[in-house]
């Protein structure tokens, strides 16, 4: 789905003021977040750039686990969908062929009173609606283009304007037929991006939901127009299970199919796949029969033939397109979410990450008991024999019920603690984060052990 939908399916952020019991547990979230190292705000220091967020030392594994789960299940366990990686900069004519630079725009008010500005579709449609913040008297709504605007070349002028890419779809259409003609691939089959994207939004909010610099996760899927409508159903159902697969609660995810009026004037079918947030449901992913659409329109508009004929059935057409198209950013924060948990632990409420071992930042964490020596060498020894097998963390401070806590609420799935016996019987105590089961295991035997427990996505 392209931002060109303007209007009911575009999910409306919470306005300011607007508070839920569950703000509560959303604030210890964003908090932790921070004091970890997950998130922090773009330019911090500088009082920080609205809608631009900077992922710290475990944000970046946990982005990263996220975007090499969704690579895994389209790109390797599939055998009809291939990668693309494509420039972020494109022609400027491919905004006009996909109807951005027309369309890519939100209505916006601003209150006469305190300046501040809203989306005009997420407040109470009856135009008598007053400022969410203060109240104030509120302006006519106003297009406002979504699209962050560059130059290439050192003159600033018209002619050389090129766009931040709002979507990394259009770098897989333009690409079509140089795929399809490099790999011989015969209809249907897919190719999947990941990359940056950029969207002038007028409300960023919610932490990172709504950002202004965010990732994307997106398929093409190209099918003939028959094949279309079965190729829609089985992508929402593949999409929904990724979720629940990497451990999103079921009640906490929904598909929500759109209604003929919401529907973008190209799209034969859309289902947005909802995560239920601190504040509300929010979209993490649309899933839209794009007919074919975007390849007529980069046929007009570049002058290329970009229909396909297939060699078998002697048949031509331009392909349809079922569209898989998720934020890597946005899955993130639901994951966050989801995993959150507080549990009392010798009388002290405790906060755990509750995250699926794929997408935990470290895998392991090495505690020596104490930090007296040979305690320590034997420490670092499994340390440095675990690193090459998976991400792994150290930590000899403090005591090991702190550090033990330190690591749930971080996610880590599995500790070994290094005692005193350690030196004796060459074993170590492997914890388990959820259960807090404790088992004694030959430090010979850890690397095959902590494998057999992880059920870690291969890159
Ligand atoms: P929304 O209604 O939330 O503005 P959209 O319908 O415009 O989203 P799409 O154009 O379908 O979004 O983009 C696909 C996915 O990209 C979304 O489902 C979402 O996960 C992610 N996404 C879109 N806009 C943003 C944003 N500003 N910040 C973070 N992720 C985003």
């Amino acid at each position: 789905m392209t931002g060109t939908l303007v209007g009911p399916s575009r999910y409306p952020t919470a306005c300011v003021g607007e508070r839920t019991l569950l703000t509560v547990d959303f604030d210890k979230i964003t908090s932790l977040a921070k004091r970890r190292g997950f998130v922090f705000q773009g330019s911090e220091i500088y009082g920080g750039l609205n809608g631009a967020w900077d992922f710290g030392p475990l944000g970046v594994e946990f982005l990263n686990n996220v975007k090499r789960a969704w690579w895994r299940s389209m790109t390797q366990l599939r055998d009809d969908v291939v990668g693309l990686d494509a420039a972020i900069l494109m022609a400027p004519e491919v905004w006009r062929a996909s109807g951005h630079v027309e369309t890519f725009t939100d209505p916006l008010v601003a209150c006469r009173q305190c300046k501040m500005r809203f989306r005009a579709d997420q407040l109470d449609g009856d135009g008598s609606s007053r400022c969410p913040n203060c109240g104030g008297e509120l302006t006519e709504p106003r297009q406002f283009d979504l699209m962050f605007k560059t130059f290439v070349g050192p003159v600033e002028a018209d002619a050389a304007t090129v766009y931040l890419r709002p979507e990394t779809a259009q770098g897989i259409f333009v690409n079509f037929q140089n795929v399809q003609k490099a790999t011989r691939r015969r209809l249907p089959f897919g190719i999947a991006q990941i990359g940056k994207t950029f969207r002038n939004e007028i409300s960023p909010g919610n932490f990172f939901f709504r950002s202004r610099e965010f990732e994307q996760m997106e398929c093409e899927y190209f099918v003939s127009p028959t094949g279309a409508e079965d190729a829609y159903r089985a992508w929402i159902a593949e999409r929904h299970h990724w979720y629940l697969d990497l451990g999103l609660k079921p009640e906490n995810l929904r598909l929500r199919e759109h209604q003929r009026d919401e529907l973008s004037h190209y799209s034969a079918g859309t289902t947005d796949v909802e995560f239920r947030f601190p504040w509300g449901w929010g979209e993490l992913e649309g899933i839209a029969n794009r007919t074919d659409f975007d390849l007529r329109r980069h046929s007009e508009f570049s002058s290329k033939d970009l229909s396909y004929a297939d060699e078998v059935t002697g048949e031509r057409y331009i392909p349809y397109v079922i569209e898989p198209s998720a934020g890597a950013t946005r899955s993130m924060l639901a994951f966050l979410c989801d995993a959150y948990d507080e549990a009392e632990v010798n009388g002290e409420t405790r906060a755990f990450l509750r995250l699926h071992q794929s997408l935990a930042p470290y895998k392991a964490a090495v505690l020596p008991l104490s930090k007296k020596e040979p305690l320590v060498a034997v420490a670092h020894e499994i340390e440095r024999a675990l690193r090459p097998h998976f991400m792994i963390t150290y930590d000899e401070t403090q005591s090991i019920g702190k550090r033990y806590a330190r690591q749930d609420e971080i996610g880590t799935p599995y500790c070994v603690t290094v005692d005193f016996d350690s030196l004796e019987d060459r074993a170590v105590t492997v914890r388990e984060r959820d259960s807090m089961a404790q088992q004694r295991l030959p430090i010979a035997d850890l690397i095959p052990a902590l494998k057999e427990k992880l059920e870690v996505v291969s890159s």
